[in-house]
């Protein structure tokens, strides 16, 4: 039987013994078997957390000591990097290449948070009463559930985990059901790192089965989550009854914006990249392009183009440029979502259809699209595909790309191309999204705060916001002369 829950410090079956195979998105073989807990399972679990957290057995460490901790973490997970990227590549069918170069991500992450755990958080406040001594402290919140979704599994998690744990929180990870096996090899990393028992749990099965307990428990004070607009608002609603802290990474449709004075050869570039790296399932992912009117039909001829050649393989495949769709779920929601743009009025230039190369006729490949003649009104522009799909907007001026840009429920991130510097500035500024690429799109750093304006969510992860979301602010108040307040009476002559 298997035994990939780590629940209290110990690695478990499911406690009715219960298992799922993990299959390949390449080619549908199982890469991994691993147990399904149960509801029980997730009670233990959360008992666990709370349990370790209220004993001050990790909370009374001191945040240098978290720090080396999470330092500790990221040693261990260079050392296994290949073996994790292996893991991370056969869940998600991305190439290993890739998936090595998100290993990397993950341990970045892990440094960062190790090194901002070192900075001074607490401080004086001045309230001009030389009596009184007030301070500001810094406190870890609690016991956080911590859920991730399946495109880039232990980066996610990693962006939840990692500050948790130099806030001094304990927690349970729920990574996506598809994708579990780098999650587990990261709670290996966290047992050998010499992690207090029951701080750091691991519940594996689907978010419908075991999502239950982790965003409704009342002993869970802060759910922190990473996946679909839905998914996000069900748990808004489950954390109302105990008044839950949230971190939501939602879902993003961003826009990428290309001015006739740009260095068009490098937006071009770009705009390709953007929209089909990782087969567009990138909550960044630029797949709406705004284009000014007079060079549409240069770059979207030459977009066109570039997408047709785009060389889709599996994980070992050394020619591959990009992989196929996670699931054949997700494999028909894209199909529909093109038609549906088709139907609407959208002009289909290129893909539109499955892979049909016979190499590709057990997986799950989708040929990069790009649909033309789009405008805000449609289905296909306002909403995510999480799909190898592009759609075209032109625009005339410099307001109408901004309004055009702006008119979508999500604000996760958005680039533009000019090469005149005020122009680029002023549209910086007046995008509603919450990162901005001039020149650019696509990096991020972990020093750098991420995360959404409008549906695109709540809270941002990584700077140093993101390890603010997992601490809890105190002011203590310490007055050194005691005397009376005398604002009420106290009954005495006068
Ligand atoms: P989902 O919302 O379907 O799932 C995300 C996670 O939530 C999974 O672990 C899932 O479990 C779990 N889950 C599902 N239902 C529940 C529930 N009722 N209670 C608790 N947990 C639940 O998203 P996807 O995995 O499909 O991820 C794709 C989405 O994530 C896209 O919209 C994308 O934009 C967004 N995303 C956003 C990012 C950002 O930084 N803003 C980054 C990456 C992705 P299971 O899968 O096992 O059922």
């Amino acid at each position: 039987m298997v035994a990939t829950l780590y629940i209290d410090g110990a690695w478990k079956s499911a406690s009715d013994g219960g298992a799922h195979d993990v299959h390949s998105p390449h080619n549908q073989s199982v890469v991994a078997t691993v147990s399904q807990a149960t509801q029980d399972d997730v009670l233990d679990a959360i008992t666990a957390a709370r349990t370790s957290f209220d004993s001050g057995i990790f909370t009374s460490w001191s945040f240098e000591q978290r720090s080396a901790l999470v330092g500790k973490i990221a040693d261990l997970l260079e050392r296994d990097l290949k073996a994790i990227a292996k893991k991370e590549s056969d869940d998600t069918g991305k190439r290993i290449i890739e998936a090595e170069y998100d290993i990397a991500d993950v341990i970045a992450t892990f440094r960062h948070f190790a090194a901002l755990g070192l900075k001074q958080h607490d401080r004086l406040v001045d309230v001009g009463i030389s009596r009184v001594n007030s301070r500001i402290v810094h406190e870890p919140l609690g016991v956080c559930s911590l859920i991730g979704p399946w495109n880039y599994p232990l980066l996610q998690i990693a962006w939840k985990v990692a500050p948790a744990l130099v806030a001094g929180c304990s927690f349970i990870v729920k990574p996506s059901e598809l994708t579990p096996q780098s999650a587990i090899a990261l709670m290996h990393a966290i047992e050998e790192a010499g992690t207090p028992k029951g701080v750091a749990n691991l519940v594996l099965g689907p978010g419908s089965v075991v999502g239950h307990h982790l965003i409704n428990d009342p002993r869970v004070d802060m759910v922190s989550f990473t996946g679909g607009l839905n998914t996000g608002q069900t748990i808004m609603k489950a954390a109302v009854s105990t008044v839950k802290r949230l971190a939501l990474e939602l879902g993003g449709k961003n826009p990428h914006i290309i001015f006739a004075d740009a260095d068009i050869d490098a937006a071009i570039d770009n705009a390709v990249t953007a929209a089909f790296l990782h087969s567009g399932q990138v909550c960044s992912a630029g797949t709406r392009l705004i284009v000014e009117r007079s060079i549409h039909d240069r770059v979207v001829k030459e977009i066109v183009r570039r997408a047709g050649q785009i060389r889709l393989g599996g994980p070992d495949d050394l020619t591959a440029e990009t992989g196929p769709l996670i699931s054949k779920s997700h494999l028909e929601g894209v199909t529909k979502y093109v038609e549906k743009g088709v139907a609407e009025g959208a002009t289909l230039l290129v893909g539109g259809k499955r892979s049909e190369k016979s190499e590709h006729a057990n997986g799950w490949y989708y040929l990069p699209t790009v649909l033309d003649n789009c405008n805000t009104k449609m289905f296909c522009v306002q909403d995510e595909s999480f799909g190898p799909v592009m759609t075209v907007e032109v625009f005339d001026t410099e307001a109408q790309a901004i309004a055009i840009a702006n008119d979508t429920p999500f604000g996760l991130s958005g680039g533009l191309w000019s090469k005149d510097a005020d122009k680029a500035a002023r549209v910086a500024s007046a995008l509603r999204h919450g990162t901005i690429w001039v020149n650019d799109f696509g990096p991020y750093k972990p020093a750098a705060e991420w995360g959404g304006y409008k549906q695109s969510g709540i809270g941002r992860e990584l700077g140093e916001h993101g390890l603010g979301e997992y601490l809890e602010i105190k002011h203590i108040w310490t007055n050194n002369a005691p005397s009376k307040s005398g604002w009420f009476s106290d009954g005495g002559e006068g």
